[in-house]
């Protein structure tokens, strides 16, 4: 509850639909903010920026120790674990690891607070596959990989509200004309070329290559906005545009106009394609793995052995980190006592946004000050609205895990996930109470940072709850609470340029006698940034965010700084 200051209003929401002649009568919402401590992050900011740091109380050691416990921070731990080392400290700001993938409650029942799926991973991303064994989703059955079903999205998994009814699937098909499939089989037939190409993986990282970081194709799509892209292809109609950008949003936290052509394209080539309606798609096209509480399944789970092995140290705030000849010290503030301890260590994995890196090493290297300066970070949003029963819908396609609309009246709004669609109850699935995750993301909107910190909680509740009454009238009369959480750097935009610049700074040839890391895996260069004693790993270095750049990163500076 330390984070949640509830408070009650009544919604504008309802009134508003009160006002327009619908049911209901407002009903008096709980909610308030949750999930990151933005107070406690500005405390750090304040401090930094005083220069004057508390001397450290405690004098600790370790072997290695990891700054930041999100999925970079717990996959390089996973990797020193793996490759024998347990004598190191996971370092977390807040009172739980997990990062932008931790997972919440409302009312008892689990939610995601960030971020929610992850895609069947391809062969690009091994490290993933490994994870995924190790937990047991995914095991070889007669020589085929197969997932547990369980945690498969079940059916159906995505709806779009347009044009006043649900449809299945999120391109808009129903009702376009011919114009627009055919510009729907034109970019179809684009990304497949492009695909051919040149090599998009999963994470991308696995296509750089030291000897020549980026492939003229990339260089050529890095270079330029998505939006110009298109508009060279003569690809404007406004519902395949109304896709694009959604799937940018939804990514990259900002839309066509802002992500490069190379973000554009990568979405697609990176995975199954953009298949116009009546092609045929891959059987596993959009196949995700979910859990009520989003991917803070994965999260726990990655800290529960850091946890019960005592390495896992919550409510610690990395305040500096120093690196010597000899050796690395790092200081943090122990929110709870409000001591320093000083930490020395052989190696430190960074595990640290880029931003924040940047404060905390008194002498950064040039490629994060570099790095510090031209990253971009969208904004984002998360309201969990707690539902008593369920919901009255608009015709047409059944309720679905993801849930988008075409005329969202919210900047970036990307519609809500059911937290209670994984249920397995016969009947349950359509049932409340339940959770319905709203995502905003305000990438594109000049102020929404500023907009995040000043607001109300209530107006974001409400801005949820008003567009999501447009499908859902009595939505205002079935919530009983909202929780906001906020994200004011929540990832990197992969803004025009980002790629080339990144690609060179994160290959740094391994020197030859740490070619074989202590995990046994054999690596010629190392895919994350790094000095001597500092390994540098989140989603941040690949430009833009999700689970499987965090992971691979965090993998590799986990192994090197076993090494
Ligand atoms: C709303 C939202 C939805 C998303 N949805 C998805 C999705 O569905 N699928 C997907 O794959 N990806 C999604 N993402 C991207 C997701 O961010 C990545 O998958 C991944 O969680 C990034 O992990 P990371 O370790 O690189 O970074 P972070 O999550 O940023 O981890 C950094 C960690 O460092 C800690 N920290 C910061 N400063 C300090 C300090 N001074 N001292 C100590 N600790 C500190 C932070 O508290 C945090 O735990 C989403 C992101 C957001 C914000």
């Amino acid at each position: 509850m330390q984070r949640r200051q509830f408070l009650t209003a009544a919604t504008s929401a309802a009134t508003a639909l009160l006002s327009a002649g619908c049911e209901p009568a407002p009903r008096a919402l709980q909610g308030g903010f949750a999930g990151v401590d933005l107070e406690r992050g500005h405390r750090l900011r304040d401090l930094l920026a005083g220069g004057q740091l508390p001397a450290p109380a405690v004098l600790r050691r370790a072997q290695v120790v990891v700054a930041g416990g999100g999925v970079a921070g717990l996959a390089a731990a996973r990797a020193l674990r793996l490759a024998g080392v347990d004598d190191f400290v996971l370092l977390e700001q807040e009172d739980e690891a997990g990062g932008n993938s931790r997972g919440g409650q409302v009312a008892g029942i689990a939610c995601p607070l960030g971020a929610h799926y992850l895609p069947l991973p391809g062969d690009d991303a091994r490290e993933v596959q490994d994870l995924l064994e190790e937990l047991g989703l995914r095991r070889r059955v007669a020589g085929r990989w197969q997932y547990e079903e369980r945690h498969l999205c079940h059916s159906p998994q995505e709806r779009l509200f347009f044009e006043g009814e649900w449809h299945e699937g999120l391109l808009p098909v129903q009702g376009v004309g011919a114009a627009t499939l055919a510009q729907y089989r034109h970019f179809a037939a684009q990304v497949a070329a492009l695909g051919k190409a040149a090599r998009f993986t999963m994470p991308a990282l696995k296509s750089f290559d030291v000897k020549r970081p980026l492939a003229p194709i990339h260089q050529a799509l890095d270079a330029m906005l998505f939006d110009d892209w298109l508009t060279l292809q003569g690809l404007d109609d406004p519902h395949l545009r109304w896709y694009l950008g959604y799937c940018c949003r939804d990514d990259y936290g900002a839309g066509t106009a802002r992500v490069s052509a190379w973000a554009g394209i990568h979405y697609f080539a990176s995975r199954h394609g953009f298949h116009a309606p009546g092609e045929a798609a891959p059987e596993e096209r959009e196949a995700v793995l979910t859990w009520p509480e989003g991917n803070g399944w994965l999260t726990r789970r990655l800290a529960e052995p850091l946890r019960a092995g005592g390495q896992l140290r919550t409510g610690c705030s990395v305040l500096r980190i120093t690196e010597g000849r000899h050796g690395v010290e790092v200081d943090a503030l122990h929110h709870a006592t409000g001591n320093v301890e000083r930490w020395q260590a052989r190696r430190c994995v960074v595990a640290l946004p880029v931003f924040m890196a940047a404060r905390v090493l008194p002498s950064p290297p040039a490629f994060l000050q570099e790095a510090a300066r031209r990253l971009r970070w969208s904004p984002w949003l998360v309201a969990n609205i707690h539902i008593d029963a369920p919901l009255q819908d608009r015709p047409g396609a059944a309720p679905a895990w993801d849930n988008v609309l075409y005329q969202d009246a919210n900047p970036g709004g990307l519609g809500y996930v059911n937290a209670g669609h994984q249920r397995l109850e016969p009947g349950q699935l359509l049932a409340g109470p339940t959770v319905l995750s709203y995502y905003q993301a305000l990438g594109d909107q000049p102020q929404g940072r500023e907009q995040l910190a000043t607001q109300p909680w209530t107006h974001w509740a409400n801005a949820a709850l008003a567009t999501l009454g447009v499908p859902h009238p009595d939505l205002a009369r079935r919530a009983t609470g909202v929780e906001i959480a906020r994200y004011g750097h929540a990832m990197a935009i992969p803004v025009p340029g980002q790629l080339a610049f990144l690609s060179k700074i994160g290959l740094q040839p391994i020197p030859s006698k740490r070619k074989q890391l202590s995990n046994g895996e054999r690596m010629p260069w190392l895919p994350t940034p790094a000095t001597a004693r500092l390994a540098f790993a989140h989603a941040d270095w690949s430009g833009y965010s999700v689970f499987e750049e965090a992971f691979t990163r965090g993998h590799a500076a986990g192994g090197v700084a076993a090494g």
